[in-house]
């Protein structure tokens, strides 16, 4: 039996897998906002209610909206504060007396859709989430790669390509990042990015639904705002695959939803591929909202 937590900043929740990486339980529990030792007591507990349940030892694994420092293995998180610098993995294994893996929520959403049944024999898999951020995760062999420090697929941080800023033209936005520096992709690929650029070129907010519905209907404003961004979007996404060459890449995240991308980026990517390169497959998220969980238990099937 495979466990898996997705933890939150307001829910945890758990959900078990038999051996056929079939669902069979699932439960919601509020995460502790400061009290570490509650936030070990609510796992554990949980553990231990579906080992009796299920008359095993499931194996464990933790997906978390940050990651683990690669030297001291100290959580790295905003968003629990309760795990923010504690040893996490390490409690948890010697409250529980076993393995716990600890991934971040990215490489969780990947992963789960690397075990989906149509692309579990894929060598390897791109997931990329256009959400509210930029990010994704790189599976290899149905493994998260995540590299020295754990930053492997933080796609969101690469720098725009200059292509892209050539593309994007003399008015250009140089977009501040969270991460302090400037120009990382995060700011223009994702869904606030999506509503960024339309505000800067036209000097008017709108959301990125009514921005969708406006394209489809043909309006001029919106028509040359999703052109600019499929192109952008399509440059990026070959500078990433040139770099990691995928098999498959999955996109989640509310702006995956927008259908137009599947039918546009395999038009528009060769061009911006090496020679010998031909675009990758690409699929939209199967495991949706499930994924943190699916993914973080599938930490431990290989
Ligand atoms: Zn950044």
């Amino acid at each position: 039996m495979y466990y898996g937590f997705d933890v939150g900043g307001t829910k945890i929740e758990f959900g078990a897998f038999n051996e056929k990486l079939e669902r069979v339980a699932t439960e919601r529990v509020p995460t502790p906002t400061s009290d570490y030792q509650a936030l070990l007591d609510a796992i554990a507990g949980l553990v231990n209610k579906y080992d009796q349940e299920f008359n095993c030892e499931g194996k464990i694994g933790l997906g978390l909206p940050g990651m683990e420092d690669a030297d001291t293995g100290a959580i790295l998180t905003v968003n629990i504060p309760a795990a923010k610098g504690k040893l996490l993995r390490k409690d948890l294994e010697a409250k529980i007396g076993r393995t716990v893996k600890v991934d971040n929520d990215a490489n969780c959403f990947a992963l789960s859709e690397a075990w989906d049944e149509e692309l579990k024999d894929s060598p390897s898999v791109m997931g990329l989430i256009l959400g509210t951020g930029f990010g994704g995760g790189l599976i290899y062999d149905g493994q998260v790669f995540s590299g020295r420090n754990h930053v492997a697929g933080e796609m969101g941080h690469m720098r725009l390509p200059i292509d892209a800023w050539f593309h994007l033209g003399e008015n250009a936005p140089l977009l501040d990042c969270g991460c302090d520096k400037k120009g990382c992709i995060d700011n223009y690929l994702s869904g606030r990015g999506f509503e960024l650029l339309y505000a800067h070129y036209f000097g008017e907010e709108k959301k990125a639904i009514e921005i969708i519905k406006a394209q489809a209907e043909g309006e001029p404003k919106a028509v040359e705002h999703v052109e600019r961004f499929m192109e952008l979007l399509a440059i990026c996404f070959a500078n990433l695959f040139t770099a990691n060459d995928p098999h498959v890449v999955v996109l989640g995240g509310g702006l995956s939803n927008f259908d137009m991308i599947y039918d546009e980026m395999p038009k528009r990517i060769p061009k911006h591929l090496l020679s010998v390169a031909k675009c990758p497959k690409i699929v939209k998220a199967k495991h949706g909202d499930s994924g943190g969980v699916r993914g973080a238990a599938f930490l431990n099937i290989k």
